[in-house]
């Protein structure tokens, strides 16, 4: 029996860490908020760990899922840290959206304990994490993911090796640097359609049998822009980190990407403007307020 540790049960790790909760697993969670991880124990049977420390003595697996890799590679050090307690030959599953420089920063440390490392984030949202059906970007050691696999198998549909540390994090920044072009460009697009007398519901139904179409055309903006819903899934916060550190690869890797960077300007400012707590797709909330403009689709007052 695999004994694996959860640190950070968010929006996405709580699902995530609940298809762990199984008989092949002895499961231990720890979370900031002692609050969620003793609710989460109490759904699934999971033992409760008072200290990072704690959650990681005698683990095979330590699995982490927190906003970015800075938070995760905060909770190494001290006494209540992980490095106190993380046994020779037990590896760390980091399925944050890192950034790949303290990605390897956190595998060079670990790796004088004798410890493995994996950046290993995670795409398919709340949603997929709930289905188990995940794809996750692995980026280390191609043996020592062979380790984990049982694990990731948990949660993950699709478990893609994508070269060495910081790989994963890498992919994952660029596809959602791809996920905020398409929200903010479909919102640009849909608020000038409206102005010229084209309904976005109308839009959408053309885009999305043709070639402008994307998961956020098809998904995103009916569900959750055309009804006003906007649920809070994945923070806005956190697409704006995504996106900087794609456009920060994309610097380092001496890249002339102007759509990249202007992107993450976009994001950054929306972030500012809508706070903390807002969800990605509130964004476009700032394209309507630019245009002076509201995506509806046909209203009670129409149908
Ligand atoms: P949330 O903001 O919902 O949750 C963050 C979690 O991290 C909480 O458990 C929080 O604890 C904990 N945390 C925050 N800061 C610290 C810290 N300094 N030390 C210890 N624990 C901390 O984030 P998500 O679950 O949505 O996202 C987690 C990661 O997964 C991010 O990197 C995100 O980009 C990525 N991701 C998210 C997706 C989504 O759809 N939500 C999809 C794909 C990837 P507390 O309870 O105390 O606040």
């Amino acid at each position: 029996m695999l004994r694996v540790a959860f640190i950070g049960l968010g929006a996405i790790g709580a699902p995530m860490a609940r298809h762990l909760a199984h008989p092949d697993f002895d499961l231990v969670v720890w979370n900031r908020t002692r609050a969620k991880a003793d609710a989460f124990a109490a759904a699934t049977g999971a033992r409760v760990a008072n200290t990072p420390a704690e959650a990681a003595r005698d683990r095979d697996v330590v699995v982490t899922c927190l906003p970015v890799s800075r938070d995760v590679q905060s909770l190494f050090d001290g006494p209540d840290g992980l490095l106190a307690t993380l046994r020779h030959g037990a590896v760390l599953v980091d399925c944050t959206s890192g950034d790949g420089a303290t990605s390897r920063q956190m595998a060079a440390q670990l790796a004088v304990h004798g410890v493995g490392f994996l950046d290993a984030p995670v795409s398919g949202g709340v949603a997929g994490a709930e289905q188990g059906t995940l794809t996750v970007m692995v980026g280390g050691d191609a043996a020592t993911l062979e380790t984990v696999r049982p694990v990731l198998e948990r949660f993950g549909q699709r478990i893609v090796h994508c070269g060495p540390v910081g790989a994963g994090d890498a992919l994952k920044a660029v596809n959602n640097a791809l996920l905020a072009m398409h929200i903010w460009g479909t919102a640009e697009g849909l608020v000038a359609l409206e102005k010229a007398g084209v309904r976005a519901d109308v839009a959408l139904e053309v885009l999305n049998t043709s070639s402008g179409r994307s998961n956020a055309s098809m998904n995103l903006f009916p569900d959750r822009v055309l009804t006003r819903a906007f649920p809070r899934t994945f923070r806005l916060a956190l697409l704006d980190k995504d996106v900087g550190i794609a456009a920060a690869l994309a610097r380092d890797t001496q890249v002339v990407a102007p759509l990249l960077q202007l992107t993450s300007e976009l994001f950054r400012q929306a972030h500012r403007e809508l706070g903390e707590e807002a969800d990605h797709v509130e964004a476009v909330q700032v394209v309507e307020r630019l245009a002076n403009v509201t995506i509806r689709g046909r209203g009670a007052a129409d149908a």
